[in-house]
């Protein structure tokens, strides 16, 4: 069994306590490696590493236009590995292979995307009333920790390491404990592509050990998270002693409105697709369906009919559409809902765990109907293929409905009148709304949300702000004597 070190200050070492965790192939249930079970001493090194990366400046203060490149040969080396780290990708969190090349190509394109922008930072001069010259110049904000999830592993590390480096950045990067190994991975690739020792640091860890400690961390000026509200609120908290810049991108219970005018065929996969794409494990997963009484019992029958023949599968295999759950805690959680689903809902597809999987962690695609908005399917978030399907009257009732929530991440509006489609789209209060479409995701557009759903953007111009700082710099011009004394 392979066992992988994490990376400090350029170099592949052990946690400082020489333990270790293993993490697991979801489809089977075995041991896929080990990795170290990093604590607080070894965050304090990486940190530490990052910190003195940055005051010394061997990235902070080398060109933009060498950090660019170095972020576009990250991306080429991403592309030239893809086939291999999709491979590692879909063994260690179970997502169908398709998927996995996806998100190893939509990372490299990340890289590339903030490898441009780079170059594109730019200063301003301020017209103050005054003989003076005040520009406004960005910095970078420091020393970045940023904590991420499972469900899109190497895309999320891309997301948050590119936008820091190119903003001259460090970074301590904490994968998440169930899927480190496509991080681990492309890092054996960092001293050849260039990046200087220190500049990007990986603590593998649980959050409690390695996460809790980086968020809380004097030495790192912000805190980038994506994950769970729970932990959302626990990761400000910890940044407020330090008053640490933060960003969160939190969960959702997303809408997926459609329309009896929408175009059926299509809406019926867009309702499929917006709900079960990586078993579901998506925070932008439209997770509540939303359609119109007059077009309703014959959506929830056609759905429902489609959803049973979604083919599950070992993720390796190309005919797979949904491979198992990431792991266990996640397979028990999914299905205790699936208990809570049929005691307050009607259960039209699935509801259980597929008949034919002896070993791994696989869950049906499962459609509830006629579910009330106040139910908890409806409120809380499953992650995993769970959908409510929820009857409405009219467009005022479906707006409704579809901001009664804590969240507000995304959401999704069908209907062939571009009129209505418009004002609804206005009426959200989600910070991501698609029309006739659910999910496509694009790196040179914000992604982020509202409410509950967290605070900041990422991607797109967007995500570099967050990770720059603004100086006013004031040259006076005026040899006149200065002030009143
Ligand atoms: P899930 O429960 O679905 O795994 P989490 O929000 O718990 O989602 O996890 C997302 C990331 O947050 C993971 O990298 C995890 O290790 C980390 N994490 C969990 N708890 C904490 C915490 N208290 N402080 C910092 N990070 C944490
Ligand atoms: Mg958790």
């Amino acid at each position: 069994m392979k066992r992988y070190l994490m990376y400090i200050n350029g170099q592949f070492v052990p946690a400082r306590g020489a333990k270790w965790f293993p993490v697991y192939d979801p489809s089977t249930e075995e041991i896929l490696a080990e990795v170290p079970d990093a604590g607080p001493e070894d965050v304090d090194a990486a940190v530490a590493a990052a910190r003195d990366a940055f005051e010394k400046g061997a990235w902070s203060k080398m060109t933009a236009q060498d950090r660019g490149r170095i972020l576009f040969r990250m991306a080429e080396k991403l592309r030239s590995q893809a086939a291999a780290l999709a491979k590692l990708e879909t063994r260690n969190c179970g997502k169908p292979i398709a998927e996995s090349e996806y998100d190893i190509a939509d990372a490299a394109t990340c890289f590339e995307y903030y490898g441009g922008l780079a170059t594109k930072v730019m200063g301003q001069v301020n017209p103050v009333p005054a003989n003076a010259l005040c520009l406004s110049m960005r910095e970078p904000v420091g020393v970045a920790g940023q904590i991420i999830p499972w469900n899109y592993p190497l895309l999320m590390a891309a997301w948050k390491l590119a936008p820091a480096l190119a903003a001259g950045c460090c970074c301590v990067l904490k994968p998440a404990e169930q899927t480190p190994l496509t991080a681990l991975e492309f890092a054996r690739w960092f001293e050849e592509v260039g990046l200087p020792p220190g500049t990007v640091n990986l603590v593998t860890g649980f959050g409690e050990t390695a996460g809790a400690p980086l968020a809380v961390h004097p030495q790192v000026n912000k805190v980038a998270f994506t994950g769970s509200v729970e932990v959302g609120r626990k990761i400000a908290r910890a940044a407020a002693d330090s008053l640490k810049r933060v960003t969160l991108e939190l969960g959702g219970k997303s809408p997926n409105i459609f329309f009896a005018d929408a175009d059926f065929e299509t809406a019926i996969d867009g309702a499929l697709f917006g709900v079960f794409i990586n078993q579901g494990e998506v925070c932008s997963a439209g997770s509540r369906i939303l359609v119109e009484r007059k077009i309703y019992t014959k959506f929830t029958e056609a759905m429902s009919a489609k959803a049973k023949t979604i083919r599950l599968g070992s993720p390796l295999e190309r005919e797979t559409k949904m491979g198992p759950l990431v792991s266990k805690e996640q397979y028990e959680r999914v299905t205790s809902y699936l208990e809570i689903g049929k005691r307050e809902a009607k259960l039209c597809a699935g509801g259980g765990r597929p008949s034919g999987f002896g070993k791994g962690f696989y869950v049906e695609p499962t459609v509830f109907c006629d579910v009330d908005n106040r139910a908890r399917v409806a409120r809380e978030e499953i992650f995993g293929p769970v959908a409510a399907v929820i009857p409405f009257e009219n467009e005022s009732e479906a707006i409704r409905i579809a901001n009664d929530t804590h969240y507000g991440l995304a959401a999704a509006v069908w209907s062939r009148d571009i009129f209505k489609a418009f004002r609804v789209v206005k009426a959200m209060r989600a910070g991501i709304v698609w029309v006739n479409t659910m999910q496509p995701t694009y790196v040179e557009a914000p992604w982020g949300g509202y409410k509950q759903s967290g605070y900041g953007r990422e991607l797109g111009p967007w995500g570099i702000e967050e990770y720059l700082e603004t100086k006013q710099v004031f040259v006076n011009l005026d040899e006149a004597p200065i002030g009143w004394y």
